[in-house]
């Protein structure tokens, strides 16, 4: 059982009287268990903020379809309560520990993103621990609009998501997965494209789309469907590896829950980095370790302590630029990227997800345009350097086709734009004219400041 509405209040009184009391003259963070962003360059300094009275769900209301929750409640824990009662989130983004906080202030995706958006534009109200210490709460229609409107994107920077409304929305007991495959980028576009505005697939709705590339003359479309009945389910968690199984099996069932989470278990296709889908090392990997919060403390320790760049080094191997990334770009300018990214840079396999937003109106952080069709493309590893190139050679190519092609770059990674282009991107004007009103003395990091330097 989740703390109660009296609860919850109490754990606010005591977090602001936390907050009041840390040291002022160093900016304040977070002290969470878990994370998933990728830039490991800095050990956390600075004197943490313990949240971890804020991870719980407070009620959901199956009437209104909505749900109380705590600002670091992980999707993992939000999913088992909503599930309960035949609901769930509206986007839930792939990884167990994301929490809702860290994808509102940091944005979120999954495949229900073409026809709901982003995860924070299904939240209704947030209290929010501001970064001059009050406590608030903002909705898209009082006096703290401009603050909600600023906060996806803000990561933490003009305060902390303590509790949240959000809207949920019913499910079916399985998903159908049907796996299209398409030999030519222009094609499974065109596809793509189709299938977000038609929202049907021949007889079968739409309500999950997301795809991946293989290379380029192998690439799918994963289209899903609510059903009631399932003439069988697959277990992905076992010996067998999800993003496999679409050459292998073109018609696939799965639990709704094992459907949201079946990018979890190999991180994508991550965990092969570390042996996990060797089948003798997978059979003797307990199944509780084959999670995504694991594989990202492993990497980590190895990033923190250089351990594969020295092996690397001592074998005589070229250096290996990390090339951690999630871009949207237009749909219609999906084959060009695609085309540059294998060309240039050649990580496969690519994740593809579609987006559009919900609201009519541009969230001012992060301004994709409303109505546009967007791809989502997530690619997950590293680049060995040749001679001469600098040290972020690809991920600063990435960033200048993304602009050029009206895209945009998702923050949770590493992040290279000099200041004035990445305040440009970023709609520095509004973020200053926030921050001023409800963080006046910085007491939390700027924006360029933490996801940049
Ligand atoms: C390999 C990889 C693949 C990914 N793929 C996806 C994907 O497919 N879909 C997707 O949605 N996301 C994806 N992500 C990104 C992930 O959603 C973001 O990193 C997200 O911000 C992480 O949330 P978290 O809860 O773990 O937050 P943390 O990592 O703990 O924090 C993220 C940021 O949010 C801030 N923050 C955390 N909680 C709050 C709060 N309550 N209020 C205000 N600010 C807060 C923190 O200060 C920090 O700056 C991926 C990340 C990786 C590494």
């Amino acid at each position: 059982m989740g703390p109660s509405v009296e609860d919850h209040a109490g754990a606010v009184r005591a977090l602001r009287a936390q907050y009041q009391a840390l040291p002022r003259s160093e900016p304040v963070r977070l002290a969470k268990h878990t994370s998933n962003l990728f830039r490991f360059g800095r050990p956390d300094t600075g004197p943490g903020l313990d949240v971890s009275a804020f991870d719980s769900v407070i009620y959901v209301d199956e009437t209104e379809r909505t749900a109380q929750v705590q600002g670091m409640v992980t999707y993992e824990r939000l999913v088992d309560e909503t599930l309960r009662f035949g609901l769930m989130p509206l986007v839930v983004p792939q990884l167990k520990t994301i929490t809702i906080g860290g994808a509102v202030a940091g944005l979120g995706i999954e495949s229900s993103s073409f026809r709901n958006g982003l995860p924070h534009e299904s939240v209704l109200e947030m209290e929010i621990l501001t970064g001059d210490g009050r406590v608030l709460v903002a909705r898209p229609d009082n006096e703290h609009a401009e603050l909600f409107r600023a906060f996806p994107n803000s990561y933490g920077t003009l305060g902390y998501a303590l509790r949240l409304t959000i809207e949920l929305e019913p499910v079916q007991p399985y998903v159908r997965l049907r796996h299209r495959r398409f030999d030519n980028a222009a094609a499974c576009f065109a596809a793509l494209d189709e299938l977000c505005s038609t929202g049907r697939d021949g007889d079968a709705r739409v309500d999950f789309l997301d795809g991946t590339v293989f290379h380029g003359r192998q690439m799918y479309l994963t289209i899903g469907t609510f059903t009631d009945t399932a003439p069988w389910t697959s277990d992905y968690t076992g010996q067998e590896i999800y993003y496999r199984s679409p050459s292998r099996r073109p018609i696939d069932y799965l639990t709704v829950r094992d459907y949201l989470w079946r990018w979890d278990t190999d991180w994508f296709w991550c965990s092969r980095a570390f042996g996990a889908q060797h089948p003798l090392i997978r059979r003797l990997w307990p199944s509780r370790y084959r999670r995504s919060d694991v594989y990202h403390r492993i990497v980590g320790f190895d990033r923190r302590h250089r351990l594969s760049a020295r092996l690397d080094k001592a074998r005589g191997r070229p250096p290996q630029e990390a090339v951690v990334q999630d871009v949207e770009v237009p749909v219609r300018q999906g084959p060009e990227f695609l085309d540059f990214f294998l060309g240039e840079v050649g990580i496969t396999p690519l994740w593809l997800c579609p987006l559009r937003l919900r609201d009519p109106v541009p969230w001012p952080l992060y301004p994709l345009k409303p109505d546009d069709l967007y791809v989502n493309f997530g690619f997950w590893s590293s680049v060995a350097r040749r001679p001469g190139q600098a040290a972020d050679f690809h991920n600063r190519l990435i960033e200048a086709r993304v602009d050029a092609l009206g895209g945009h770059k998702s923050l949770y990674s590493t992040v290279h734009y000099p200041r004035e282009e990445f305040w440009e991107l970023y709609n520095g004007p509004a973020y200053a004219a926030v921050k001023g009103e409800y963080d006046p003395d910085g007491r939390l990091p700027d924006l360029y400041d933490k996801c940049v330097r």
